[in-house]
């Protein structure tokens, strides 16, 4: 079992802010912004580009679901997506997962060129 799906399982401890039958939102164990949280759906797949249609019907539940938290997870003042895909992104998990970041000016990289 990778490591997403043993937290998932409750057999590695973690920072849970939210859960429900598609996914769980913990916190980053190593956060990179002031408040960097990790959207885990809970079926296990590496990437973007092996999402069935039903996987991608959970997906777009689970994004929609994360403006409806935004009091819970602090992000009024807004908040950055990002999913790593592959070696050059710097991917460690190979279980898809969407990294929230937020609490502060993202300014790292600047992508509003
Ligand atoms: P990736 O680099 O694959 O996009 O992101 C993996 C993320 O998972 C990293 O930000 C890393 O800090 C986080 N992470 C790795 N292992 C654990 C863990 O056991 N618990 C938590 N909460 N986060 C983890
Ligand atoms: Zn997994």
């Amino acid at each position: 079992m990778c490591v997403f799906c043993k937290i998932i399982a409750g057999e590695i401890p973690s920072s849970k802010m939210y859960e429900d039958e598609n996914m769980i939102i913990i916190k980053d164990i190593d956060p990179k912004a002031e408040k960097h949280y990790l959207m885990i759906p809970k079926k296990h797949y590496k990437l973007i580009a092996d999402m069935t249609d039903e996987d991608g019907m959970v997906f777009q539940k689970c994004i929609r679901k994360i403006p409806e938290l935004s009091g819970l997870l602090g992000l009024n003042g807004g908040y950055r997506l990002v999913i790593n895909q592959g070696d050059d992104a710097g991917q460690t998990v190979f279980h898809l997962h969407v990294h929230i970041l937020a609490g502060q000016p993202l300014d790292f990289p600047d992508l509003r060129k």
